[in-house]
């Protein structure tokens, strides 16, 4: 059942005030996340699964749907699954099967999706998830295994979008790719931290998968893909009717998209409208959602068992195995990276919210102290990243980088002033920390005679100053810092310029 929504009714009630609705409305979320598997073929076939080669040259029978070609399962897809609802605290089913989904698109050559729906690889699982001290539990509906599509590609248009184009091409390459469906159930209950839970969850999940070694999971690549279900009720009474907002592809704005949501709906409810349940789209410049087409419901689909495949029944030993292949997972790695980067609670926060656990570590193993690598990561770049609107791992400066800019300070050749310069130019693709500093004339005057003249001329510029200095205020001595600071463009390193001028006034 199809029904066409256009977006007038978001531009007829407008947006509220988030904290607003948050004061009037209880958020649920629902999270379900698609990530594309790491295994050399595809999940029903041979086909390699190499990104990036010509189009329609990895595509076989099987994976084009000719007739008569027959799927066979891939165990890798499968162990990776079970590896995945291990590692979300999910049971394994004992008995378990593929299942038809189907629908009528042109990247599918098959008009159904080989999926799964009553009888998925795992089962109740959960995530815990900490945001502002307070820990959540995300519960985990189902993991099951499914197959990719093809990508279609609308061209001869102005927007690369269906209306306007000439022509439409499709290439299979990725159609069969084997894809995990992790569903969460409905996450009540976290009141205005609703789009920061949902934040904190996907990087979770993300980095589990990571750890587990079985996707590359970027969401910038597509290889994690995440739909985010949003309602509001008011308090005591039933929950609302959810919008499902596809394919939100970076870890902000799976959190703007919730607080999208949250002003839209309200404000809707306010009107007195009610809320479609349909599928809407993230608008990655605006950061708004906009209607798609109004929800399938499962009858849609026409599920039912496939029946070229044969029923799974793990073994236990089987899970067991698997189990105990499980490496360290990111909650254990954070308490073991909290405790040698010797952080506290608070400060850990910041750097799992930050999104800075990898770069911080990349930066220390690159040669530089715990305290450097979060100093700079949480605060310079941090502000940066705030300032573009990017990740901070999409920063054009590498943890190796880093650490070579807290090397020079630490060596007293830059300070936290002129570092930043150098900052500058390292993300202005100038090249290395030292070579920025070279090229820009960056460098501490460690040349203490220069410094005892800039010292003897601001002493001869602020005599009465001079004279607190001498009575014994020594903190009076910041205003002779500052014109020698001035004097040197801020290349003089403080704690040198303050030692000359005590030694000399007192
Ligand atoms: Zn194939
Ligand atoms: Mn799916």
């Amino acid at each position: 059942m199809t029904q066409q929504i256009d977006g007038s009714q978001a531009r007829r009630s407008g947006l509220n005030d988030y904290d607003k609705a948050v004061e009037t409305y209880e958020p649920v979320l629902g999270l379900e996340t698609h990530i594309e598997l790491d295994t050399r073929t595809k999940m029903f076939c041979g086909c390699s699964t190499t990104f990036g080669a010509e189009p329609n040259t990895q595509t076989c029978p099987v994976c084009l749907a000719l007739p008569g070609a027959l799927p066979v399962a891939n165990k890798a897809a499968i162990e990776a699954t079970i590896k995945i609802g291990l590692a979300l605290n999910c049971h394994i089913a004992e008995w378990t099967r593929f299942a038809r989904k189907n629908y009528f698109y042109p990247d599918m050559p098959k008009n159904f999706q080989t999926s799964q729906y009553e009888e998925p690889l795992c089962e109740n699982g959960y995530v815990d998830v900490v945001v502002d001290g307070k820990e959540y539990r995300v519960e985990i509906e189902r993991v099951h295994l499914e197959e990719d599509t093809g990508k279609t590609l609308h061209v001869g248009g102005a927007t690369g979008r269906i209306h306007g184009a000439t022509e439409s091409l499709v290439d299979y390459n990725r159609a069969g790719i084997p894809l995990v469906e992790i569903v969460t159930k409905p996450v009540p209950g976290t009141g205005a931290l609703a789009p920061e839970v949902a934040k904190a969850y996907t990087a979770e999940l993300r980095d589990i998968v990571r750890s587990l070694g079985v996707s590359d999971v970027r969401m910038e690549q597509g290889s994690l893909r995440c739909d985010v279900n949003l309602s509001l009720n008011l308090p005591g009474e039933e929950w609302g009717t959810r919008t499902e907002t596809k394919n939100v592809n970076s870890l902000r704005s799976v959190e703007r998209a919730v607080r999208y949501e949250v002003r839209r709906q309200s404000a809707l409810l306010d009107a007195g409208e009610r809320i479609f349940q349909e599928t809407r789209h993230f608008q990655e410049t605006t950061g708004e959602t906009r209607a798609g087409r109004s929800k399938e419901e499962a009858t849609d689909y026409r599920y039912f068992p496939e029946p070229d495949l044969a029923v799974m029944e793990p073994s236990r030993e089987w899970v067991e195995e698997l189990r105990a292949t499980l490496p360290e997972l990111p909650r254990k790695r954070r308490e073991r990276l909290q405790a040698e980067w010797s952080l506290g609670d608070k400060e850990m926060q910041s750097v799992v919210n930050a999104d800075a656990v990898d770069l911080i570590q990349a930066t220390v193993d690159a040669g530089t102290t715990p305290s450097g690598a979060v100093k700079w990561w949480l605060g310079e770049l941090s502000r940066r990243a705030n300032e573009s609107g990017e990740e901070l791992a999409a920063l054009a400066i590498t943890p190796k980088q880093v650490a070579e800019l807290q090397g020079m300070v630490d060596d007293g050749r830059l300070n936290d002033k002129l570092a930043r310069q150098v900052i500058d130019g390292v993300l202005a693709g100038e090249g290395d920390p030292a070579d920025v500093a070279a090229k820009r004339g960056l460098e501490v005057v460690s040349d203490t005679g220069a410094l005892e003249v800039a010292v003897e001329e601001a002493i001869a510029a602020n005599p009465a100053v001079a004279d607190k200095i001498r009575g014994g205020t020594h903190a009076a001595a910041g205003v002779l810092i500052g014109a020698v600071m001035k004097a040197t463009k801020g290349q003089a390193d403080a704690g040198t310029v303050r030692k000359i001028i005590l030694d000399k006034l007192s």
